[in-house]
Order: structure tokens, then sequence, then C-alpha cells
């Protein structure tokens, strides 16, 4: 039988560097037809307990951080496994690599390992194809750019600050195209920068770009983006809208339902903090909210849910971790109404695009999304636009490992000319089955 082009012939990795200074991965496809692809993987601050494992040295060099054993476990168990596989038929390389590792969690050979290996699978087959990336992946049909939250303020684990929810983020909803999204938010950006310094507040940046100013509760933090978005000659609610991701899980709450903000040191149980929730919605023009409660406050999240989400998006991060089963049981107990996409949270793209899959069979919306630590690879930009999910988290216009992906879309959009389809809220309010005022 004649060998296919884009038949493996080798896997081999690297240790390469993330956008917070530590170890990652990078894995790198060689095909018969001699072209080679790479990828890499990201890495979390704000980790869900249930995500896909990844493997460090724990040893003494790099604060435990390294990632050798998961290259060497690509160069050889993954390289060696992977041999003769045809790597455009991804679904297949993928599934063998999941029974190389034999365990639920990817903890063998790593998910940071797998993941990388399987973007770096896809990209080499596109790549022998003579095909864009979003073509490979999501094929003719392939056409939606994607509605950004921009995370322009930083708070949580992401950064030094007061504020205990992680991210605050600017939603475009009037912007008829990408590239007017990309306008109204870098205009809005600068124009928050402004007021900060104008109040006498740090301009520093966290790790997703956005600023982290010594600010310390939501209500004000939300007011500033508001008179931001204002001073730049946007409206709320016309041009601009607001999203938080609150990272809850980090205020460990568990079964429990008792939440202890670390930096306040405020205390809610789930029913106050679903009350505050509920406050700020009625308040501000806030239509996304992401992981407002912890991944295991199941009873929370129904809740949560019978009470806000027939208004604003519900978006389940660490309550889901981009994991099938997980997102079948939220759908089954009415937890959340979005879940966020992120490829290294269960470590391989074919399962990424499964979990999408099944939430727009159930009515639920996908967000492709960033890590807090990324590398330069805009590989989830082509994956938003090849799974037209409409909507992609990836930080601040500022950071070029976030700007990266941002540009990446620009350039798709501009590839794809007349037939770049941007529904922005529109897509967004469907699955709502409401309408942003
Ligand atoms: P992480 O944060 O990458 O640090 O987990 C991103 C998020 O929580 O959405
Ligand atoms: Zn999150």
């Amino acid at each position: 039988m004649r060998e296919l082009k884009t038949s493996i012939q080798e896997v081999t990795a690297r240790q390469i560097f993330d956008s917070r200074g530590n170890p990652t991965v990078e894995a790198e496809v060689i095909l018969a037809d001699g072209t080679r692809g790479t990828g890499t993987a990201p890495s979390g601050a704000s980790t869900g307990k249930y995500e896909a494992h990844e493997l460090r040295d724990n040893d003494n060099q790099y604060g435990g951080k390294g990632v050798y054993k998961a290259v060497g476990n690509i160069r050889t168990i993954i390289s060696e496994g992977l041999r003769g596989q045809n790597a455009a038929d991804l679904y297949q390389v993928d599934s063998v690599m999941r029974e190389l590792d034999g365990t639920a969690e990817k903890k063998k050979l790593g998910a940071n390992a797998i993941l990388a290996v399987s973007c770096a699978c896809a990209r080499a087959a596109a790549l022998s194809a003579r095909m864009p990336l979003y073509r490979f992946l999501g094929g003719i049909s392939a056409c939606t750019l994607p509605l950004p939250m921009m995370n322009i303020l930083n708070g949580g684990a992401h950064a030094d600050n007061a504020l205990d929810v992680q991210e605050f983020m600017l939603v475009p909803i009037g912007a008829p195209t990408f590239k007017e999204c990309m306008r109204m938010c870098t205009e809005i950006y600068h124009s928050l920068a402004k007021l900060l310094r104008a109040e006498g507040l740090s301009t520093a940046v966290g790790d997703e770009g956005g600023f982290a100013p010594q600010l310390t509760t939501d209500a004000e933090t939300l007011e500033l983006i508001m008179a931001a978005g204002l001073k730049a000659g946007y409206e709320p609610r016309k041009h601009f809208a607001l999203a938080m991701d609150a990272a809850a899980s980090e205020w460990k709450s568990g079964e429990t339902g008792k939440y202890t903000l670390p930096k306040s040191k405020k205390e809610y149980t789930s029913a106050e903090l679903i009350a505050h929730w509920e406050e700020l919605a009625a308040r501000y023009p806030l239509i996304s909210l992401e992981d407002g409660l912890d991944e295991e406050d199941f009873d929370g999240w129904k809740m949560l849910t019978e009470r806000l989400g027939d208004k604003i998006q519900l978006v389940g991060d660490d309550l889901f971790v981009t994991n099938v089963k997980r997102l079948k049981d939220g759908i089954k107990g009415g937890y959340a109404n979005a879940i966020l996409i992120k490829p290294n949270q269960i470590g391989t793209v074919s399962e990424a695009l499964e979990a999408i899959k099944t939430a727009k069979r159930a009515g639920y919306n996908a967000i492709v999304s960033h890590r807090s630590g990324e590398t330069e690879d805009s590989f989830i930009a082509d994956l938003a636009v090849a799974a037209n999910c409409g909507q992609i988290k990836t930080g601040a216009p500022c950071r070029s490992e976030r700007v990266a992906k941002y540009n990446r879309l620009l350039r798709i959009e501009g590839q794809l000319g007349g037939g770049a389809e941007f529904m922005g809220t529109d897509y967004f309010l469907t699955a709502r089955g409401g309408k942003a005022e």
C-alpha cells in the first residue's frame, strides 16, 4: 500500500516557556511528505479540580514546573505509538494517544504532552493539504468570526490587587464585524488607562493583559469600565456590554455552599452570592457570568440557573472543564447555559470539538478560551472559527500572547472576505431566547 502524505513519521518535542515564564511543552510532528507542524500547551492558574492532568517534573529545577517528563513521553511512547497513523484523521490519532495513556485524567503521559501533539498533528495535516487551520478543522462550513469577551481588568489569581473576581470583560455587542470589535475594545482599553491614571491608579497589567489597579468592589470596577466606554464615545447596552468571570471555585466552597473570598475575606452562602450576582445583573449591562459558583456547588448552580439563566449567559468553566461527561451531567441537572472550551482542560482537540458539539445540541453556548499562561500559538483562534462557536475569550488587547489570537482572527476575517460571518450578540442570544437591551 502506498504511504499517505500525511502519515506520521516522527513526533519530537521540546521544553519552551509560557507567558508567565514557566516551562511548557512544544510538540513537533513530521509527516511522510516532510511537512512539520507544531503545537503547544497553555497552562492555567485557577485550574479546575476536574481538569486533565498537567504533568510537571516536580524536581528541584524551575520550581518543580519543568516538563521534561512530558517531553520525554512524546519523544518515546507517543512518537512510537503514532508512527504510521494518519495525522489528518485527528479523532483516530487522539484515540490512539488516549489508549497509550490508559487513564481517565491523562495522568501517565500528561494532558500537556497529549494536547501539544494533537494540535501539532492538526497543524501538520492542514499545512500538508495547503489549507488554513480553521478550514482543515471545520471544513467548508467554517466561517464564523467570534464575538470577543475581552478581559480588560484583572483580579483574583491573575493579579496582586484586592479584587476577588478574576476577570472583568468588555463585550462589543454593537460591532458589526470582528474588525470593529477590535476597534471598540482597543479604544475603550486605552480610555480605561487614561481614567486609571487620572485617578492615580496603576496601569500595570495582570496575567491576561487587563489592568490590575487597587480597586476593591465589583460595583466600582464595573462603574469604571462603563465610564471608560462612555469617554471613548460608546454607550453601554447599545455598543458594549459587560461580562465577568468570578472563578468562584477559588473561593473554595466545595459542596458546602459557604464561600470565603480570599482577598476581602467576605463570607457568602450560595444564596447570598446568587443574590449578589442578581443585583449586579439588574444594575449593570452584565450579559455573561462565568463560574459564579464553585465547581462542586451543584445545588447552587441549579438555583443560579433558575434565577438568572433566562436573562444572562451563565458559563461553566471549572464546572465543566471541557469534559463531555461533566457537561452532560450539567445539562441534565440544569446547571449553567454555556460552556467554556479550553482544549488543555481535556487534553485533545477532538474531545474539545465533541464538547462544543454536545453543548450546541443542548442549546448551550460554547466559548473557546485561552489560559492565563499562554504561548504565541494562535491555535484557538482557528478553533473558534472552525467550530462556528460565535464567541472567544482571549484576554486584553495587550501582551503579544493574547494579541496573537486577535491578529490571527483579523487575518482570517480578511481571508474569508464576503464569506465571513459575524453574528455578534444575535448568535450570543439565540440560545437565551432573549435580546440585548
Ligand atoms: P486560568 O484562568 O487559565 O488561570 O484557569 C482562565 C479562566 O478561569 O477562565
Ligand atoms: Zn474561568
